[in-house]
């Protein structure tokens, strides 16, 4: 350890880091580089791999003085499934080898990732999935389709959940990889969504080779090393550190300031209690991340999850009334690849229409509601009568 635990040791790290790098000077992925070498990179994680082992509390004292200097970022927004679910499930259940092969590049945005775990038919109970890997040699040989895959089309690895064994139980047979989207047998093709945006894509996969090396976590033990991604997105999706007024509630709080002949009584009160909705969100928000310092999300990150659906549907609602015929307008329907989502830098409909998602992607409403009933507040669970038939006997 090198006790760079508190805030005037990490300030002093980040000069030092500045002063060698200059970011007038110097080239962003030399940049990217450099910070992930000094462990200013996520300060939690441990040395070696981009961090210092320090309080996550403390990331925001890097983060700041490197804007204040004018430093580049790693366009978080650009590779949030890499950052926000491979990494920490990397981190936790990784060998030091595929750490270090791994952590770097994702950090830096110079390898995106995407998750094939959804299927055509394995979404909300998603432990039924039916992508098989069959071992063979040194290799795994993988073949099935995923579906709704964020990113695919720009990933150069994917995290992977496939059934290993058809003869026990859903949940116990399945194995967890990473998987090389530039192998041969990955054909990605693109789903249209509402938007008339491609954001996501179906996979199909077939004799796709996959090394043994890059088997995360044991045989059979994949849908525990699952959690760990999906506890992990749904605070990467719901949990965004924001502004005030950041996220959705933004835009349609300035039309009201700027726009006072759309104004009516009945949407003032309207917006009122949404943008107090919107602000105790923020501050659960924060206090849900203080409690991640003491170690990796659990069920709570549904709650907040949930919260952000529900409330950017609202709010986007509440913005396409606000603004009557002009509401209805939408900039662009031919069919785009957009590198991210964005809801700020577009228009009313666009978060209006994109917003229809926030309650399917990384869980559903439903079945978040079923994770908070029965395993934050303890309620029974719903009957299964699933649990000890052999995947292989189940009905699909
Ligand atoms: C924008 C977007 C991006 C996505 N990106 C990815 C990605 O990158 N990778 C990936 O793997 N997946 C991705 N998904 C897929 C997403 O995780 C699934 O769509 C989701 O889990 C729901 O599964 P499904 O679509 O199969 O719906 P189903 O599971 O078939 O659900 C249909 C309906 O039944 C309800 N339901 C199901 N089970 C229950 C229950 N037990 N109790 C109550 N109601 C229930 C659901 O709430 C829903 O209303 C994405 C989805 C969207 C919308």
């Amino acid at each position: 350890m090198t006790g760079a635990t508190d805030a005037a040791e990490l300030r002093r790290r980040t000069a030092e880091l500045l002063a060698a790098h200059p970011p007038a000077t110097t080239d962003r992925l030399d940049f990217l580089r450099a910070r992930f070498d000094a462990g200013l990179a996520w300060v939690h994680f441990p040395e070696g791999l981009g961090g210092l082992g320090a309080p996550r509390s403390l990331q925001p004292v890097v983060d700041a003085e490197l804007a204040a200097a004018g430093a580049p970022d790693n366009d978080p927004r650009r590779i949030g499934i890499g950052l926000g679910m491979a990494a920490p499930t990397i981190l936790q259940y990784g060998t030091e080898e595929q750490k270090r092969r791994f952590l770097k590049p994702l950090w830096t945005g110079e390898e995106v990732w995407c998750q094939l775990f959804s299927e055509p038919g394995a979404g909300s109970d998603l432990a039924a999935l039916g992508t098989r890997a069959v071992p063979e040699g040194e290799d795994w040989v993988v073949n099935g389709q995923k579906v709704w895959t964020s990113s695919a089309h720009l990933a150069r690895w994917a995290i992977l959940i496939a059934r290993t064994d058809p003869d026990v139980p859903k949940h116990r047979g399945i194995t967890y990889f990473v998987c090389d989207m530039t192998d041969p047998g990955v054909e990605v093709r693109p789903l249209r969504q509402i938007t008339g945006e491609a954001e996501f894509n179906e996979v199909f996969l077939t004799d796709v080779r996959i090394p043994d090396a890059h088997r995360l976590g044991e045989v059979g033990d994949g849908w525990r090393v699952a959690q760990t991604t999906l506890n992990n997105e749904r605070v990467a999706i719901g949990g965004a550190r924001l502004p005030r007024e950041g996220g959705m509630i933004g835009p349609v709080s300035g039309t009201w300031r700027e726009r006072p002949e759309l104004r009516t009584h009945d949407l003032h009160q309207r917006l009122l209690t949404l943008w107090v909705e919107a602000e105790v969100a923020r501050l659960t928000g924060e206090r849900l991340r203080q409690q991640l310092v003491a170690g990796q999300p659990g069920p709570e990150g549904a709650g907040m999850k949930l919260a952000f659906a529900r409330l950017n549907q609202q709010i986007s609602g509440l913005e396409v009334e606000l603004l009557g015929e002009e509401g209805l307008l939408y900039d662009d329907w031919t069919m785009r690849r957009p590198e991210l989502v964005d809801f700020t830098g577009r228009d009313a409909g666009y978060r209006y229409l994109r917003s229809k998602g926030n309650s399917i992607e990384g869980g559903t409403s439903e079945v978040l509601l079923n994770i908070v009933a029965e395993r934050v507040l303890g309620l029974p669970a719903e009957p299964r009568t699933d649990k000890d038939v052999a995947w292989k006997d189940l009905s699909r």
